[in-house]
């Protein structure tokens, strides 16, 4: 597994803050669908994200719809018979990343 590689597949730019990922800061793979959402720990399924940006995404992520909305997830990828790491089940879980509100952490 090349981090290169996947750092390279989003321009090297993370997808949190949209800043460069070449430079000093720490980076850290995401997997877009997570574990528990039964996305796997592979290369279709990971980003490299600052490491700081990566905790708050995971934060956002725990906290989306109080909670709620994980769960709802889950089970529209059951009833649709769609595999959570399959590129749809990425794409889809990217949609709702959109919903997200990360703080301008890097004061751009
Ligand atoms: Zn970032």
């Amino acid at each position: 597994m090349s981090r290169r590689k996947i750092a390279k597949r989003s321009n090297y730019k993370c997808r949190v803050c949209n800043q460069s990922l070449i430079g000093e800061e720490a980076l850290k793979i995401n997997l877009i669908v997570p574990n528990l959402l039964g996305g796997k720990e592979k290369y279709e399924n990971m980003e490299m994200l600052h490491t700081s940006c990566c905790t708050q995404h995971n934060h956002l992520l725990k906290k989306y719809g109080e909670g709620k909305e994980l769960p709802k997830i889950q089970k529209f990828f059951r009833d649709k018979n769609i595999n959570p790491s399959s590129k749809e089940g990425i794409s889809l879980m990217k949609l709702q990343f959109k919903k997200f509100k990360y703080a301008n952490c890097k004061g751009k």
